[in-house]
């Protein structure tokens, strides 16, 4: 871990904490669900999230191999985009990022912090994931830019370090304060959390399953389920590690098109909210929340056993179109 370069920004470690209101309301009154939550909503930089965690290796790359500039790709209200151009304000670095959509009359939520954290924006229609990030690296380079292309979402096995690191601290954590996990609940969406998770975790001999909850109907699941394996063991491999996991991948939070806000997310996002004065997002932890909800509900989770919410921020969201949530 230590030869990797790394360029640290983020506010670690982030706290882990009980959550008993929410799990009791979460079993439904018998007897409790025992629920912490990893509060990576909390990592710091341009108000946190998980993909600072990667960007400390991906930075860490880009200014080992001479780099002036960071070129990334979301959508219009893409947290990694928002953590990308954070960074490289941070750094000093240029930030160009490739983003799916048109101009919206008002830069609201990530958008916002988008244009505060000085990145320039390149808009690029329906390509929402990167598929332009070639073409635009190109076009820097004549202009005599030396870009660092960080993939869609932070998701390769550099980027996934961070969640390497993570687990390592989490572990830690876990030990000081007597908690003994069975299960880790987060949403999964490029992979490369779920995926340095899992790898962290073997690494320590922790038999904690990561249950990754899908954000997005538009990745088959047998795609992702396999991208997300290619990922891990990558990780495993540039850290020298074996590694033979599978990932755990649930459609429990699937209730509409990514970002479709239901009365599912609704409900998540109320009661962490009155429960526990926790904010979720919309988007993504919203969404993971309500699939917890329903493992619960269906059984696979049962009252007594101790699991981890991991928060990933994502928060910015809340803030676009966020009256929704009003009852
Ligand atoms: C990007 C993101 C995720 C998903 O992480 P991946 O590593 O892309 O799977 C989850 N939650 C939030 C808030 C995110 O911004």
């Amino acid at each position: 871990m230590r030869r990797h370069p790394r360029r640290r920004f983020c506010h670690l470690p982030t706290p882990l904490q009980p959550a008993p209101r929410l799990g009791a309301w979460l079993s439904g009154g018998s007897s409790p669900l025992d629920l912490w939550i990893k509060r990576d909503d909390l990592t710091g930089l341009g108000l946190g999230g998980n993909k600072v965690r990667k960007l400390e290796f991906l930075v860490g790359r880009a200014l080992a191999e001479g780099c002036d500039t960071l070129l990334t790709a979301g959508a219009a209200q893409s947290n990694h985009c928002r953590q990308t151009a954070a960074a490289a304000a941070h750094t000093g670095l240029q930030c160009h990022l490739a983003l799916g959509g048109e101009p919206p009359a008002r830069a609201e939520g990530n958008l916002l912090l988008d244009h505060l954290f000085g990145a320039q924006l390149h808009w690029c229609g329906p390509h929402r994931k990167g598929e332009d990030l070639p073409a635009i690296a190109d076009e820097l380079r004549a202009r005599g830019k030396r870009p660092y292309v960080v993939p869609y979402g932070g998701s390769n096995p550099i980027g996934a370090l961070g969640y390497v690191d993570a687990a390592q601290e989490f572990v830690a954590q876990c030990r000081d304060l007597g908690v003994r996990p069975t299960r880790i609940v987060i949403a999964s969406s490029s992979g490369g959390t779920q995926a340095g998770l899992m790898v962290g975790l073997a690494h320590a001999d922790e038999d904690i399953e990561v249950t990754g909850i899908r954000v997005d109907k538009a990745d088959a699941t047998p795609l992702h389920a396999t991208a997300l394996r290619t990922l891990a063991r990558e990780t495993a491999d540039l850290l020298g590690l074996p590694f033979d996991g599978v990932p755990v991948l649930r459609d429990e939070g699937l209730h509409a098109a990514y970002g479709v806000l239901t009365e599912h997310e609704r409900e998540a996002i109320a009661a962490a909210a009155r429960c526990e004065g926790l904010v979720l997002d919309p988007v993504y932890t919203g969404r993971a929340f309500a699939g917890l909800v329903h493992l619960v509900r269906n059984g696979v989770i049962t009252p007594g056993q101790t699991v981890v919410f991991w928060h990933t921020g994502g928060l910015p969201a809340l803030f676009v179109g966020g009256h929704e949530l009003v009852p």
